[in-house]
């Protein structure tokens, strides 16, 4: 099989490009400009020129752009899946499901940025402001730069675009260079539409990466908390805001009094979905000790019944299909390996298929907290499950991470899953459920402790996050003067200190400054 880590080449003018192969069979399926500073500067150059006009337009004007992408997206969506598919090596299945992100985004941000953006007048906070009107406009940045990791090609840049697009400011994005043809293919179909000219395109590696950072007003980074460290630097260095969404390793707890099938079916599908290379998968499961071997036993019975492989579009014949990237694979045989090592059981799967970069989805038991499977981030098809002795244990382990994206509780008690998620630090938790959290739209994504800082996503903040507050005060009665202004006199700061003391102390003595200590009356 041809290597499919992406190779850098140059085209026979001399530029530069990119490869991009299939990971679930090796194949060559596209390239992309590999590009530099000099062309990421002249993009934003030419984003910059557009923004102003696109900001006037206003959130009616911007949704009917967005709304009307949409349409080229659903209308060229054949096209779009087989990019994705091609360029990741996903089953169908796996690949269909960033469509449906892709809607609900769009129609999510195109339906309430109006609302999210609209000016507010608060009241003023006390009896001495009562003169003032009080108004919060947000201007967007003017250029937004967005940088995108290689796991869901359409849908991550389609977390990120929408919300920026819609608060006003240009986006300079720029996807993985392992997975760029779907989203070149958007940014291609943007302009086909002939919307403003504010979705611009750098293409390439990591320098074409660090390139953007250095010409945009803020920066939204979706990937490794690796390189989210590099990109924080480099931000603090340029005094520019940045919002990092990182890696995870998110625990599932298993209690009790929870629905068996259930809980089964979410370890499965949250842990393997997208052959686990999801930021909010499921990485390592505790189960208290009463029903331990039931779930286990279930658990590895679901798992070795399915199917793996980039099926055919439309046929939905297999349920997961490949990593990404040899770096990937890597990561998953040394996490397995390491297991084995320190006494683990594979009790299904445990090796790679032979096709392409396919692994088999795999159940590991008699894991702990010595092993890498249960403490660096797998994003693979493994589920590393571990018993415990109560709730508390459980909530100790799944605590006992530097990552703080996501988790999960089953319990058939609300009320006792919504105690232990209270407990879980982290950004967010399903309560029954496999990463449930990032489609309620109107709650925040985002990750405590290394899985990031500054949220990524969701409700209002996930789009004024895109732009800058600006406080206005107006006075309501026209005075020639403030009391507190020069020139400073006896008289008016004997009122100005009474005022302070009716409007500012507590108890009507002290109000009329009859308890004091120690200063003359
Ligand atoms: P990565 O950090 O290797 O790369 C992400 C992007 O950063 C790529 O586009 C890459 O070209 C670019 N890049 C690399 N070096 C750069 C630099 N110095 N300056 C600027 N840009 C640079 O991540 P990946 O391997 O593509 O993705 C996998 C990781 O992403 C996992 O850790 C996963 O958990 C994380 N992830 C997090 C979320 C989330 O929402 N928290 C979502 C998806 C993926």
């Amino acid at each position: 099989m041809a290597t499919v880590e992406q190779a850098q080449t140059t085209t026979d003018s001399g530029a530069p490009t990119v490869d991009v192969f299939c990971p679930a069979d090796g194949r060559l399926v596209g390239s992309v400009p590999d590009m530099g500073a000099p062309e990421v500067e002249q993009i934003a150059a030419q984003l910059r020129a557009a923004q102003p006009a696109w900001e006037a337009i206003g959130p009616e004007g911007r949704a009917r752009h967005m709304l009307a992408w949409l349409d080229w997206i659903f209308d060229n969506e054949d096209r779009i899946l087989e990019l994705v598919q091609q360029e990741s090596g996903k089953s169908y299945g796996d690949t269909k499901i960033e469509i449906l992100a892709t809607a609900e985004v769009i129609n999510y941000y195109a339906k309430h940025a109006g609302e999210f953006l609209a000016d507010q007048h608060p009241r003023p906070h006390e009896l001495a402001s009562s003169t003032k009107s009080l108004h919060l406009f947000r201007k967007p940045y003017q250029l937004v730069g967005e940088i995108f990791p290689w796991n869901y090609p359409l849908a991550m840049p389609m977390l990120d675009v929408p919300p920026a697009l819609m608060a006003g400011a240009a986006v300079l994005s720029k996807p993985s260079e392992f997975t760029p043809l779907a989203w070149t293919e958007c940014v291609r179909g943007w302009n086909e539409i002939a919307a403003p000219p504010v979705l611009g395109l750098a293409n390439g590696a990591g320098a074409a990466g660090a390139a953007v950072i250095d010409v945009v007003d803020m920066i939204m980074f979706t990937g490794s908390t690796r390189t989210g460290r590099k990109i924080a630097v480099r931000a603090a260095e340029r005094l520019i805001p940045a919002a990092l969404e990182l890696g995870g390793k998110d625990a599932m707890i298993v209690l009790d009094d929870a629905d068996m099938e259930r809980a089964v079916n979410g370890a499965t599908w949250g842990g393997l979905f997208n052959a686990g290379q999801t930021c909010i998968a499921v990485e390592r499961v505790y189960v208290e000790e009463p029903i331990y071997d039931e779930f286990v036993a279930k658990l590895t019975e679901k798992v070795s019944g399915l199917r793996t492989g980039m099926d055919a579009p439309g046929t939905y014949q297999s349920d997961l299909g490949s990593l990404a990237t040899e770096a990937q694979l890597e990561i998953v045989e040394r996490h397995v390996q390491d297991a084995k090592d320190r006494g683990a059981r594979v009790l299904t799967g445990g090796k790679p298929t032979g096709q392409g970069l396919i692994y088999e989805p795999t159940v590991l038991v008699d894991v702990d907290h010595t092993m890498q499977c249960m403490t660096e981030e797998t994003f693979g098809p493994t589920i590393p499950v571990m018993k415990v002795a109560n709730e508390a244990e459980a909530i100790r382990l799944a605590n006992d991470s530097p990552y703080g994206l996501n988790g999960s509780v089953y319990t058939g008690d609300n009320d006792r899953g919504i105690r232990v998620a209270r407990q879980m630090e982290t950004g967010g938790v399903s309560v029954n459920n496999a990463m449930m959290t990032l489609f309620q739209f109107p709650l925040p994504f985002g990750g405590w402790k290394e899985s990031g800082i500054g949220g990524r996503f969701g409700g209002p903040a996930g789009l004024l996050k895109y732009c800058r507050q600006q406080s206005v005060t107006t006075e309501r009665i026209k005075l020639a003067s403030e009391i507190h202004w020069y020139p400073y006199t006896k008289r008016r700061g004997r009122v100005a200190a009474h005022l302070t003391r009716i409007l500012g102390a507590r108890g009507w003595r002290r109000r009329l400054g009859l308890k004091r200590k120690g200063s003359p009356e």
